[in-house]
């Protein structure tokens, strides 16, 4: 079923305002099982309205269209729409009353400004709007159901979930579903190459990129017959893109890298503690970005030599023979604040992010990480490429990888060890 979206507003034809409606609109749509054929853009003015909304109705089963039901004189969308009608604007009296009340509550008087608010086409269905003043209504134009709520996403959003969506539910016919696999460690373009002929083996299959810097997205999009037909293919695309990018995948829809380490860490009941030099936190940050990271003890960012040797014990003997970036300091960074914190596990990064410092020897983007864990301590170096915000990122990432490969592989080698000795 196609469906289109209108967004009404001069602010956003100015270019005065970005449209954040439209796609949240067309996103939600989507997930229904819409195809969305039209995302529009149209001024506050009556004609242009009235000529949009009779052309995407003729085009699309279903019409959201957000902006224009204030009480201002640019607010011009419920007559725009009684006109394509070809119906009067009427006072919808419960409405009318609802904005009543909400003045009194707030203890303002009501302008008469607001009560056109009311005034709904002839024939609409008023649509309660519990988070702002103007009701949202719906009305067919010709075949082709059609909803209006106001500009504000708040009240957008509110009339989408307690209105719109559930209506849309039992009209949607979902012939199509998608699976989002969620990916770290290859670049777009690998990505793209290692499922590069899967298209041509499904009908229906499309294959969708989203690179998010370091991560890559990839959406299994498949139209069938039936949703049950889209859904079976679309799984089995899925366990086919997951062999072919092997361990790059790490989880599918709503899931965050930070919450795949966390669950390799809980696997093993582990606690991670983290020394950051160069990332400055953003480890930290990373980790605590979702609720109960429980998994995480904490840890220091120790950015100059005084902090690594005062806060984590850092020979300063190490610091001067080799450097603050160098193999021997991630190692001993890593092991001092796995002791200070006593923590089961410890990450920590050291590198040159740029723009200078860089060095023949020790070029920009040169990052040693170390993980200290209960079978001993690992370091690993590479040369990222970047400016220094990516450079700090993926070596953020890279840090994140290592605690949960470790992670994983102890507990696949502690399972053989049990395997072995039955
Ligand atoms: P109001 O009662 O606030 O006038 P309204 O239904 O008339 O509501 P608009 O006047 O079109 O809505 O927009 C109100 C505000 O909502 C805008 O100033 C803007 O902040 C936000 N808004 C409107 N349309 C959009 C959009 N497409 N994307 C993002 N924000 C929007
Ligand atoms: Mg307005």
């Amino acid at each position: 079923m196609t469906a289109a979206v209108l967004c009404i507003g001069t602010e956003l034809t100015r270019g005065e305002l970005a449209d954040t409606n439209g796609p949240w609109l067309a996103a939600r749509l989507t997930e229904l099982g819409f195809q969305v054929a039209r995302v529009e853009v149209v001024p506050d003015d009556e004609g242009e309205i009235v000529a949009a909304l009779r052309r995407l109705s003729e085009r699309a089963s279903v019409l959201v269209c957000s902006g224009g039901l204030g009480p201002t004189t640019d607010d011009l969308t419920a007559a725009a729409v009684a006109r394509a009608l070809g119906v009067p604007l009427v006072c919808h009296e419960p409405s009318l009353e609802a904005i009543r009340r909400r003045f009194e509550r707030a203890g303002r008087e009501m302008s008469p400004s607001n009560s056109k608010q009311a005034e709904l086409p002839e024939g609409a269905q008023a649509l309660s709007n519990a988070a702002g003043t103007a009701p949202g209504f719906a009305a067919f134009i010709g075949d082709c159901r059609a909803y209006f709520t106001p500009g504000v996403p708040r009240e957008l959003e509110h009339l989408w979930e307690a209105h719109i969506a559930p209506r849309l539910r039992s009209v949607a016919v979902v012939t199509s579903h998608q699976v989002r696999l969620r990916t770290f460690g290859l670049p777009e373009s690998a990505v793209g190459e290692k499922l590069a002929g899967l298209e041509e083996q499904h009908a229906g299959l499309t294959l969708g990129y989203r690179a998010s810097f370091p991560e890559v997205e990839v959406k299994v999009h498949v139209s069938a017959t039936s949703q049950a037909d889209a859904r079976q293919t679309a799984l089995v695309v899925a366990e086919e893109v997951r062999v072919r990018l092997g361990a790059a995948v790490y989880g599918e829809g709503g899931d965050t890298f930070p919450l795949a380490v966390g669950r390799a860490l809980r696997s093993r009941g582990w606690r991670l503690a983290v020394a950051e030099s160069c990332t400055g936190g953003l480890v930290g940050h990373l980790l605590t970005r979702a609720p109960a990271s429980d998994f995480f003890v904490g840890g220091a960012i120790v950015y100059a030599n005084s902090a690594k040797t005062r806060i984590l014990g850092v020979n300063e003997e190490t610091l001067r023979a080799h450097g603050a970036v160098s193999p021997e300091v991630a190692r001993a960074m890593a092991e001092g604040i796995r002791r200070a914190a006593e923590a089961d596990v410890a990450l920590s990064v050291t590198g040159i992010a740029g723009p200078t410092g860089g060095t023949p020897e020790k070029p920009v983007g040169l990052v040693h990480w170390a993980v200290a864990h209960p079978g001993g301590t690992s370091v690993t170096t590479r040369v990222l490429t970047g400016d220094r915000g990516q450079i700090q990122r993926l070596a953020a990432y890279v840090g994140l990888s290592l605690v949960r490969e470790i992670a994983l592989e102890e507990r696949s080698s502690s399972l053989l060890r049990v395997a072995t000795s039955g």
